[in-house]
């Protein structure tokens, strides 16, 4: 029926012929719809109080003449305000990319040049907050990727910041973390990147799970490190929706491994 959106299964039939089953899930995506779109409304209208109370409880504790327990109730507020902010920014980003409004410009890229691009803009954030990681870029690969080159930073930056968080809880050896891309014909033709940390790892009953929205393996840890439980789930979603698949590889108390897959540029450019 036109007008509506219609989820299709087919299978061949012994002896020829097949049979396809329809089913009708314009409703389901509506309600999708709906809640996505409200989740992004309630999202943006947050960022104004938000930006006010933290701009205000700033001005207040640069009072010199604040008791110390004025001090310590604002630098509460202040820390969750700034949370709070970072998850009504990560639901904004979420909300965008599930809708298909979000418009993906992909064209083709040296794999190389995302991975030297997401590792130089995150070295920098890294020195700032200077907790002792090296980023360091492994083996890369000269082919192009298909790709929506803002998007993939999305991806890239959202898995080195969790290798560099997650990755550090290993006494006094210094953490690594090495971003590497090389070309694979599986699952698809194109390239695999991979970001690796020497870190705590992942059970293997968290592995597929880490994807969805929300899961964090350890809330509190999680919480302190300023995670909101939707980097993993937003990675998935940029990488799917560009023909790609992500997955992890880790081993406790040795380190973890993600990897993404994108397709290649089959008009590469010169
Ligand atoms: P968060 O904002 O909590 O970091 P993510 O979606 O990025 O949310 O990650 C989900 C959870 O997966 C994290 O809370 C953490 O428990 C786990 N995780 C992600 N990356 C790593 C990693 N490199 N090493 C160990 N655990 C990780």
């Amino acid at each position: 029926v036109p007008g509506r959106i219609y989820e299709v299964n087919a299978a061949p039939m012994p002896g020829g012929g097949a049979v396809a089953v329809l089913h009708d899930i314009t409703r389901v995506e509506e309600v999708e719809r709906t809640q996505r779109d409200f989740v992004a409304n309630v999202s943006h209208e947050l960022r104004t109080p938000l930006t006010s109370i933290t701009g205000y409880v700033e001005t207040l504790l640069d009072h010199e003449t604040l008791s110390p327990v004025a001090r310590e109730f604002l630098s509460t507020i202040l820390k969750n305000a700034t949370r709070m902010n970072r998850l009504t920014e990560d639901l904004l980003v979420m909300a965008r990319v599930e809708s298909a409004s979000q418009e993906l410009h992909p064209a083709p890229v040296a794999a190389s040049v995302l991975v030297q691009d997401a590792v130089k803009a995150m070295s920098g954030l890294v020195a700032e907050s200077s907790s002792g990681v090296d980023i360091e870029i492994g083996e890369v690969t000269s082919m192009q990727v298909y790709a929506d080159v803002d998007a993939v930073m999305q991806v890239l930056g959202n898995l080195i910041e969790n290798a560099v968080k997650y990755g550090l809880s290993r006494g006094d050896v210094r953490s690594r973390v090495i971003v590497s891309c090389h070309e694979v014909q599986e699952p698809i033709e194109g390239v695999e990147f991979r970001v690796r940390d020497f870190g705590q790892g992942i059970a293997y009953e968290h592995l597929n799970r880490i994807f969805e929205r929300f899961y964090r393996v350890d809330k509190t840890r999680s919480r302190e490190s300023g995670g909101t439980g939707l980097g993993l789930a937003i990675a998935r979603h940029i990488v799917q929706s560009q023909g790609g698949a992500i997955r992890a590889e880790s081993k406790m108390n040795v380190g973890s491994t993600f990897l993404f897959t994108l397709p290649k540029a089959l008009y590469p450019v010169s």
